[in-house]
């Protein structure tokens, strides 16, 4: 369970919960999975941070793709006071080696003993079916390899979903972990409860701000609250009002670029969608959060 502050954040059961007043500059959202290391944010990272931070964003999860973003991830979380996780994505286990699943094992076993408590979990892992022409059987590799791993040090796993959720779920039926979160998901209902009885969170960003998205926008309506968490996946998964569309690109126009602070307009769209108030989406998504990770305050 939880061991954060709970007279600072009660949680959503607590009576006085959805009435406690609020103004906008006592926001705190959690970025549950943002990639801050990315290069689209080289040349304003720390103004980009600023802002989130001022808007109300005062948790960024920032997981690793590679064996090249460890460091990064993790002097960007300290310099941020942020939590990061380290892990090699599914998209990028074309390039990877073997050994450096054995140099994730060392990173995390010298996270652990110098208790460094920004190091929350094992990620981004997990397995994509989307994108043609990569080696299966080498992501397959990866991905339960790297569950083992999160199951020796006992830390949850920020997983990638896309289009592979059955295996993703065979995968932690074969090695069980203490839960994580199924990032920007977009499965069944019967899949979502399946990740839910496993003890994940489910990750819900941008993508539901689309009108035409109905399945994931009921999907983001109906779960039950203490199950979903919020997140941007910036620089990507840019939310409707960012989108630039093919029209405008081939004329020339840039994709936009997604950061945490938008994080509080996905929180209004989906707190209206839910019937709730953002504040008491906000409580009940960090809580999820907090507990998930046994975090305190960082
Ligand atoms: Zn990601």
């Amino acid at each position: 369970m939880s061991e954060m502050n709970t007279a600072s954040y009660p949680c959503p059961e607590e009576p006085g919960f959805t009435a406690r007043p609020i103004n906008t500059n006592s926001y705190r959202f959690v970025d549950s999975h943002c990639h801050l290391d990315a290069l689209e944010f080289e040349q304003d990272l720390e103004a980009v941070r600023l802002r989130a931070r001022e808007g109300g964003v005062d948790l960024c999860l920032l997981p690793a793709v590679d064996k090249m973003s460890f460091e990064k991830v993790a002097r960007l979380a300290h310099q941020f006071k942020d939590v990061y996780a380290l892990g090699i994505h599914p998209l990028y286990t074309t390039k990877a080696k073997e050994s450096d699943l054995d140099f994730l094992v060392e990173c995390v076993s010298s996270a652990q003993k110098v208790h460094d408590p920004r190091m929350i979990a094992i990620g981004e892992i997990g397995l994509d079916k989307s994108v043609p022409g990569l080696n299966w059987d080498k992501q397959v590799f990866f991905y339960e390899t790297q569950l083992r791993t999160a199951s020796e040090f006992n830390l949850p796993v920020v997983l990638h979903v896309r289009q592979s959720v059955d295996f993703i779920l065979k995968g932690l039926r074969k090695i069980r972990v203490c839960g994580g979160i199924a990032h920007a998901f977009n499965g069944s209902l019967q899949q979502a409860h399946q990740l839910i009885d496993l003890g994940f969170k489910l990750g819900f960003g941008g993508a539901l701000t689309y009108p035409r998205a109905l399945h994931l926008r009921k999907l983001a309506k109906e779960l039950p609250i203490d199950c979903i968490v919020l997140e941007t996946d910036s620089p990507d998964i840019v939310p409707s009002w960012l989108y630039v569309n093919a029209e405008r690109r081939s004329k020339g126009a840039l994709q936009a670029r997604n950061e945490p602070l938008e994080i509080l307009k996905i929180a209004a769209e989906l707190s209206s969608l839910r019937g709730i108030s953002k504040e008491e989406l906000m409580y009940a998504t960090r809580q999820n959060f907090f507990s998930l990770f046994n975090l305190n305050d960082l």
